[in-house]
């Protein structure tokens, strides 16, 4: 999953960017509003969703929001804003935001409400699964035969990435504009190292793996 920051505030930026990336995230900033929307633009279709600070140098978080939805993307935007009175929630979210969070937030909070509009998008529950194979989106943690495995951040996001479009071929781009930031240098060779470090560790012995390999276009995990 793959998220934009737009946020003037180095250090609320990088609190974030660290904290998302942490929980598997691939998290991209911009620091200036204009640029924001450039990106959001650019990018369209590979944002899993959008943290957007209210107040920006360039151009408003308000401004961001509106000409997104005016695009017609229908992308999740959550608002990070010191604004708090009631007006202001009920004009972010006529705007086009789908959720709101006051500053100084909780990082945890700020994640939980992450994970309800991805999941609002996904229209899936907080648990992924596939034959013997089970991820918990909230607690993080993958069982295979109802045993722990631990996986890196990365494994993890693209593990998540397959499953969730499970039935359908995942191509090397699709997995990297979902898993990889922006500063991805694009050797899609990479992906082959993870996925090969992932099938060692969710491939109990059980011959033939989870994930299989579509030569020359991307990655599956088949319905059956
Ligand atoms: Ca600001």
């Amino acid at each position: 999953m793959r998220i934009l920051i737009i946020e003037d505030e180095p250090g609320i930026a990088l609190f974030l960017k660290e904290g998302l990336q942490e929980e598997s995230f691939a998290v991209d900033v911009a620091r200036e509003g204009i640029e924001g929307l450039e990106m959001a633009r650019v990018n369209e279709g590979e944002y899993d969703l959008l943290l957007i600070d209210w107040m920006l140098p360039g151009l408003s978080g308000i401004e961001i929001a509106r000409q997104i939805r005016k695009d017609g993307s229908q992308v999740p935007i959550i608002f990070l804003t010191a604004k708090d009175t009631v007006q202001d929630t009920v004009f972010a979210l006529e705007m086009g935001a789908n959720d709101y969070m006051k500053k100084p937030f909780a990082f945890d909070e700020l994640l939980a409400r992450i994970r309800v509009q991805l999941r609002t998008k996904a229209g899936e529950t907080s648990q992924l699964s596939h034959r013997d194979l089970m991820m918990d989106l909230n607690t993080h943690q993958v069982f295979v035969q109802e045993e722990e495995v631990m996986l890196t951040p990365k494994e993890f996001a693209l593990l998540e990435f397959i499953l969730r479009n499970k039935g359908k071929v995942c191509t090397r781009t699709r997995i990297i504009e979902h898993v990889w930031d922006i500063h991805f240098d694009y050797n899609t060779s990479v992906i082959d190292v993870y996925i090969n470090a992932l099938r060692k560790k969710i491939d109990k012995g059980s011959g033939e793996s989870l994930i299989t390999t579509i030569r020359g276009v991307g990655y599956i995990i088949k319905e059956k």
